[in-house]
């Protein structure tokens, strides 16, 4: 399913009732014009109110998804669920003019008041949507609060128990390798 972008005439009086689902698929491909750093694990949900006051439109709800992304200290996949209140307003405002006073695209345009986004065509929530699933994503994610991570001798995941060279054996599998390199 996709997410058509919502004019903000279209906004009714008492408000728009927001609940909307993003499958997996259509994530995929959106991301891929990206480096989003995780893959879309299950759909993305956002939920909420959009309301029009005077010449802004307000929203405020919640949004959940499932990613998979690597764990920053043993590197293996695993998935988080990342879900939170949401809160943001967009000033509507006109087309911008060129020297002239023209118009180059018909308006309305749509001023995001967090990020000073200027977009046009209506309000695009599956690009909002996502854009904070991003910034909800954790700086460096651990499939665990405890990971113990890779061994820096051999290489092991230290998680699936003691690795075989006990953390700081003189005589590395890679001792060979190292000495190429040097
Ligand atoms: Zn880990
Ligand atoms: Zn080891």
């Amino acid at each position: 399913m996709t997410m058509k972008p919502i004019p903000p005439d279209s906004v009714p009086r008492g408000g728009l009732k927001i609940d909307r689902i993003l499958e997996p698929e259509w994530l995929r491909d959106r991301g891929q014009e990206r480096n989003l750093g995780f893959v879309p694990a299950g759909p993305f949900e956002i939920r909420g109110e959009l309301n029009r006051v005077n010449q802004e439109l307000v929203f405020a709800g919640r949004l959940k998804a499932t990613v998979r992304l690597a764990c920053g200290r043993c590197l293996e996949d695993f998935t988080i669920e990342v879900s939170g209140p949401l809160e943001a307003r967009w000033r509507i405002v006109a087309a911008p003019t060129d020297r002239s006073g023209r118009s180059e695209e018909e308006g309305p345009w749509l001023e995001d008041l967090e990020t000073g986004d200027l977009r046009q065509g209506g309000l695009d929530l599956a690009e909002y949507l996502l854009e904070q699933v991003i910034l909800n994503i954790p700086m460096a994610p651990l499939c665990r609060e405890d990971c113990r991570g890779i061994c820096p001798v051999c290489g092991a995941n230290r998680n699936s128990g003691l690795c075989q060279c006990g953390g700081e054996r003189k005589e590395s599998p890679f001792k060979d390798l190292k000495k190429l390199i040097k």
